[in-house]
């Protein structure tokens, strides 16, 4: 089974991937990981890829294409994770690949805000916390290394909603392309973890 895992950045994805790629017993594949695997592995199409991010462009679709037909070749099936992002891509993917499923995180901007901007970073060793669902034992103090609590320029309210709308302009069009084809199965990110995966986990077993 080869599912697509969708949704904008603060939706879970990244965690949720790891978890259904393993109760599905296929590859998790995440393009970012895979970038820089191949990167410094030094392959060809890595070497290719390094020289787009050392000029600070993007890696064309070809290139990242090419990567993702060679790493899932051989496989029973994968949970691509970040990819497609764009409807090109998914047209290339079709190539190669026929997608099963497509899980769309459903989630509002409002709540990713609020999600990211509780997100606290020590300075001083990196420990992630989150004064909702993670806090640390002291406010505003790291757990692991009592260094001083911070918030990631990232993390503020108005950059990550600015990100949100970003993603959903682009991510729309290929949304909207798995929802006509049938493929698309949507789901509410604004849970819990545990019954987000529950609800993914059913609907992937339709
Ligand atoms: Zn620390």
């Amino acid at each position: 089974m080869n599912v697509v895992l969708l949704g904008p950045p603060g939706a879970g994805k990244g965690t949720l991937a790891v978890q259904l790629a393993q109760c599905l017993g296929v590859l998790h594949l995440s393009t970012g990981d895979l970038l820089r695997d191949e990167v410094a592995r030094g392959t060809p199409l890595g070497r290719q890829a390094e020289g787009y991010m050392k000029r600070g462009e993007l890696v064309p679709d070809e290139v990242v294409l090419a990567m993702v037909k060679e790493r899932v070749n051989g496989e029973r099936g994968v949970l691509l994770d970040g990819f497609p992002r764009t409807l090109a891509q998914a047209r290339g993917l079709e190539a190669f690949l026929k997608v099963d499923k497509v899980v769309y995180l459903a989630i509002s901007k409002e709540e990713v805000v609020r999600r990211l901007s509780s997100r606290r970073v020590c300075t001083r060793c990196g420990a992630v916390f989150n004064l909702v669902t993670q806090p640390p034992q002291q406010a505003e103090r790291c757990d692991r290394c009592q260094g001083p609590l911070a918030v990631r320029p990232d993390d503020r309210p108005e950059v990550v909603a600015r990100r949100y709308e970003v993603y959903e302009r682009d991510s729309a069009p290929l949304v909207d392309y798995y929802r006509r084809q049938g493929l698309l199965v949507e789901v509410n990110a604004a849970q819990s973890p545990e019954a987000v995966r529950a609800q993914a986990r059913a609907a992937l077993s339709q």
